[in-house]
């Protein structure tokens, strides 16, 4: 049998309703922070990554699905969003409306990783990105819209950690000592470590290895060499966070795993179990629309992996034993057929009640009369109605309350069905 590929998912029918509720809520709360969608290609220019994301990253380094298609191109399934976004906003000329411009997108990304836990190769995430906005208040706005969301979705005990990187002015002073710092320890680094180390150490301190966490704890820390600039651009956005009452913690160790980030970065961890796992990443990147060929835009950002939300949503749920309040598939009626000519009537009937607005059901292998009942049981209906020869004679039938057993004489219109069950018209003709 082929099976599905590795960190891959099926997202079956009972899990997609989480999903839907989940999308349903991004959609809305974005509505109300003033947020458009965005949907990109899941493909583009392998160069787009290289650029966008950079090349001293695990991202572009190890994780890219990257092919020669059949005209020669190299082409990359799109690993994250911002850099694919940034690229649509240049190529659309968004920086001409008046700004910023405010976009978020639910889109699938794919990396070439050790599937696990809340870490596979296909995943998805819901992201914003804000252009042309360069205030302290733009990514105090930008937090509370994850914020808002997690509460929303009634996620609780995350923790969001703040930080600053700096600008590339104040942040070459702190290259400069962070590469003094680890130049001691090169030895004992991881040998991707040993490279970042003349390319770009800070990632250094953004390595899931160990031995590697364990030098980086004692390292330098780039608030304490935050330019003024940088430095009063970090204080507002506290001020900003505390004037709304979103709880943080600066959190030094915080780096982000991708090269554009400017100033502020931030992340909302989860906690399953003692095992901490970045729900939601984003900071400011106002290096990037240059760095893809556009002209100088500031930027800020985030990303929240819905696979893990669900991971902290399930978690939860477990926690409060309450079962999941997913959307419910169970029809409001299910129409049961005795006879070819009855089976006839329910066909059209199921398909006049579905197509005003009534969710309803019927067998389709053939069933008895008792088999049917039994799988009206097995849905859940709320209604039952059986039709035979006498039924569609008479244009009436019984419907029946499947919880508390009472029946009712209707007639057998799809309209009338639908005015008794959605609370209409009365019982009867
Ligand atoms: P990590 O440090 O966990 O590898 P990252 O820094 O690579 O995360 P980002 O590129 O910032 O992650 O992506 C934002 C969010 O997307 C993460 O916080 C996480 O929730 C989710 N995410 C990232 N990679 C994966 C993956 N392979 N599978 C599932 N979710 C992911
Ligand atoms: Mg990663």
């Amino acid at each position: 049998m082929i099976k599905r590929q590795r960190g891959t998912e099926d997202i079956l029918p009972e899990e997609s309703a989480l999903w839907r509720h989940i999308e349903d809520t991004i959609h809305n709360t974005c509505k109300n922070f003033g947020y458009g969608e965005i949907r990109t290609p899941v493909f583009e220019a392998t160069e787009l990554f290289q650029r966008g994301v950079g090349d001293t990253t695990d991202v572009v380094q190890k994780e890219m699905y990257t092919f020669e298609d059949k005209g020669g191109r190299s082409i990359t399934l799109r690993p994250e969003g911002t850099a694919a976004v940034a690229r649509s906003f240049v190529e659309h000329s968004l920086f001409s409306n008046p700004q910023p411009t405010k976009l978020y997108y639910i889109m699938s990304f794919y990396r070439y990783e050790k599937p696990q836990a809340g870490r596979l190769r296909e995943f998805h995430q819901f992201g914003v990105e804000c252009f042309g906005a360069g205030t302290p208040a733009t990514d105090a706005e930008v937090i509370s819209l994850a914020y808002t969301l997690l509460k929303n979705l009634g996620v609780s005990g995350l923790t969001l950690n703040i930080n600053s990187i700096g600008c590339p002015e104040c942040r070459s002073e702190y290259s400069k000592a962070l590469t003094e710092y680890f130049s001691g320890n090169k030895d004992k680094l991881c040998d991707t470590c040993k490279e970042r180390l003349n390319k770009n150490p800070m990632r250094i301190l953004d390595c899931k290895s160990e031995i590697c966490k364990q030098i980086a704890a004692g390292a330098p820390k780039m608030l304490d060499y935050l330019c003024d600039e940088c430095r009063e651009h970090f204080e507002k956005l506290k001020n900003q966070l505390e004037i709304m009452g979103i709880d943080y913690e600066v959190n030094p160790k915080i780096v982000r795993g991708l090269d554009y980030y400017t100033k502020t970065v931030f992340e909302f961890i989860a906690d399953i179990d003692g095992a901490k796992s970045t729900v939601c990443g984003g900071g400011r990147y106002d290096g990037l629309i240059e760095e893809i060929g556009g002209k100088p835009t500031v930027g800020i950002g985030f990303g929240m992996g819905i696979e893990r939300l669900i991971l902290q949503l399930k978690a939860q749920i477990k926690a409060q034993n309450s079962a999941v309040n997913s959307v419910n598939t169970a029809p409001e009626v299910f129409v049961a057929a005795i006879g070819e000519d009855a089976e006839n009537f329910a066909q059209k009937l199921v398909f006049e009640l579905r197509n005003i607005g009534v969710s309803a059901e019927r067998d389709l292998t053939g069933r008895s009369l008792k088999a049917q009942m039994k799988y009206a049981d097995k849905l859940s209906a709320s209604y039952s109605i059986v039709l035979g020869d006498n039924e569609i004679n008479s244009g009436e039938a019984v419907i029946k309350n499947m919880n508390d057993g009472s029946q009712n004489k209707i007639a057998l219109s799809a309209q009338n069905i639908a005015d008794i069950l959605h609370g209409g018209e009365s019982y009867g003709n």
